[in-house]
C-alpha cells in the first residue's frame, strides 16, 4: 500500500455549508464512508486536495420508510437501511441488497449517496500505482489503451458493481440531487450512462466505464426515493467469489407482482456485469400469462442482449453473464411462488 496524500478535510454541518464548499472547492471529492474513495486514493488513483465529510450534515441522514413510500438520505449508512425494520417489511430487495454489500465493518461506515455514485471498477484500474505504471496505466486514468479491449476507440468498459443501484431501479426510484445551481430531481435509472458502445463516441449523454454518471460539475446526491407498489414482490441475491465481504460476480434485483396464476409485473435489475447498473428492457411482455417456458426463455434472450460483461474481473465476462440470468431466474420463481 502506499502512503495517503495530504489532503484538506471540510466538515459541513448544514446543506447550505455543503453546497457552499463545493463551490469553493472546486476539485473537491465528496466523502461518504471512504471505504471506496479513501482505497483508491491511497492507490493513487485519484489524488484530491479537498474531501467534504457529509456524515455531519443532518438533512442528508433521515431514512424515513411506511407503506407509501420509502426516502434515504445520502448520508444514511447501509447497516441503518439493512435494519431498518420498515425497509425490511415494505421496500424487503433494497434492505436485502445494503445488507450484501462488503463486510459489517464496511456497512457500518459506508453511506447510499457513495454506494450509488461508486467509482467504476476493473482488474487493470484498481491496483497501486507502480503496478498501473508498469502496464502503462489504461483509459480511466492516464493511459492511451483499454487494455480489456485494445480495439475500443477510446471506450473504457470498467463495471459498475455497486449493490444498491439495481435494487432501487426495480422500484423506479428518483434522486434528489444538489449543487451549485440548486435542485433537481431525476430518475434513478438516468443518473448511470455508462452505455460504453464501441460504436458510439463518449458523449454528455451516453458515456462508459470512465464517465458513468449524469453529475455536473459541484452536483452530489441528496436522497433517493421511491414508491410503494401494492402488491409487489421483491428480493435481491448476488453471486461473490468469497461469501463475504465482495463485490458482486453479478448481482441482481427481481420484484414481481402476481394475480392468481398470472404473472402481472415483472422487473429485473442487475449489477456487476455493464459499466451500469441494468434494468432489463422488454419484460412488460413476459408477463400477462402463467410463469412458464416462455417466460424463462424471453428472460434469457433479454440477459443475452443486454448484460454485456467485459474481462474486467479475474471472473471471465461470459461467466457473469450466464450467473446474472440464472439468479434472475431463481428469483423469479422463488418470489412468484410465494
Ligand atoms: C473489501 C471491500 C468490499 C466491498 N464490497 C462491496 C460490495 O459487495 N458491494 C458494493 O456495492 N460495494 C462494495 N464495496 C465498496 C464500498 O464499501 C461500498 O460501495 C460503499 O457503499 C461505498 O460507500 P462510501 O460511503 O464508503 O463511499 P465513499 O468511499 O465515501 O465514496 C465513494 C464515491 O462516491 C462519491 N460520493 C460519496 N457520497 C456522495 C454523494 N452523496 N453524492 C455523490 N457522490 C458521492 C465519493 O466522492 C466517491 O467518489 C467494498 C469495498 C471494500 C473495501
Ligand atoms: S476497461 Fe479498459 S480503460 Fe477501463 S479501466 Fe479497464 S483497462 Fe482501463
Amino acid at each position: 500500500m502506499d502512503a495517503l496524500p495530504n489532503f484538506d478535510l471540510v466538515r459541513p454541518r448544514t446543506l447550505d455549508e455543503l453546497v457552499a464548499a463545493r463551490r469553493s472547492h472546486r476539485d473537491s471529492r465528496l466523502l461518504g464512508g471512504g471505504t471506496d474513495l479513501m482505497v483508491n486514493i491511497r492507490r493513487g488513483i485519484v489524488a484530491p486536495p479537498v474531501l467534504i465529510d457529509v456524515n455531519g450534515v443532518a438533512e442528508l441522514r433521515a431514512v424515513k420508510a411506511d407503506a407509501q413510500s420509502l426516502e434515504i438520505g445520502a448520508a444514511a449508512t447501509l447497516s441503518e437501511v439493512a435494519a431498518h425494520p420498515d425497509v425490511i417489511k415494505h421496500y424487503p430487495v433494497v434492505a436485502q441488497a445494503a445488507a450484501h454489500i462488503a463486510g459489517p465493518t464496511h456497512r457500518n461506515m459506508g453511506t447510499v449517496g457513495g454506494n450509488l455514485a461508486l467509482d467504476t471498477r476493473c482488474i487493470f484500474y484498481n491496483q497501486s500505482e507502480w503496478w498501473r505504471d508498469a502496464n502503462n496505466h489504461c483509459l480511466k486514468t492516464t493511459g492511451t489503451i483499454c487494455h480489456v479491449a485494445p480495439k475500443s476507440r477510446g471506450v473504457c468498459f470498467a463495471t459498475f458493481s455497486g449493490d444498491l443501484a439495481p435494487a432501487l431501479l426495480t422500484l423506479d426510484a428518483e434522486i434528489g440531487i444538489v449543487g451549485p445551481a440548486g435542485a433537481r430531481t431525476m430518475p434513478l435509472a438516468a443518473l448511470y450512462i455508462g452505455y460504453a458502445r464501441q460504436d458510439e463516441p463518449v458523449t454528455e449523454t451516453r458515456g462508459d466505464g470512465k464517465y458513468f454518471l449524469a453529475l455536473r460539475p459541484g452536483e452530489f446526491i441528496a436522497a433517493v426515493r421511491a414508491g410503494n407498489t401494492p402488491g409487489l414482490r421483491s428480493a435481491y441475491d448476488k453471486i461473490r467469489i468469497r461469501r463475504s465481504i465482495e463485490y458482486p460476480v453479478a448481482g441482481v434485483a427481481v420484484a414481481l407482482r402476481r394475480d392468481g396464476q398470472t404473472l402481472a409485473d415483472l422487473r429485473v435489475a442487475f449489477t456487476g456485469t455493464n459499466p451500469r447498473p441494468v434494468r432489463l428492457a422488454g419484460t412488460a411482455a413476459l408477463c400477462g400469462g402463467a410463469l412458464d417456458d416462455r417466460v424463462w426463455k424471453g428472460l434469457d434472450a433479454l440477459v443475452r442482449d443486454q448484460i454485456m460483461a467485459m474481462k474486467t474481473t479475474f471472473t471471465p465476462g461470459h461467466y457473469r453473464r450466464r450467473v446474472a440470468a440464472v439468479l434472475a431466474r431463481r428469483l423469479t420463481a422463488r418470489l412468484f411462488a410465494g
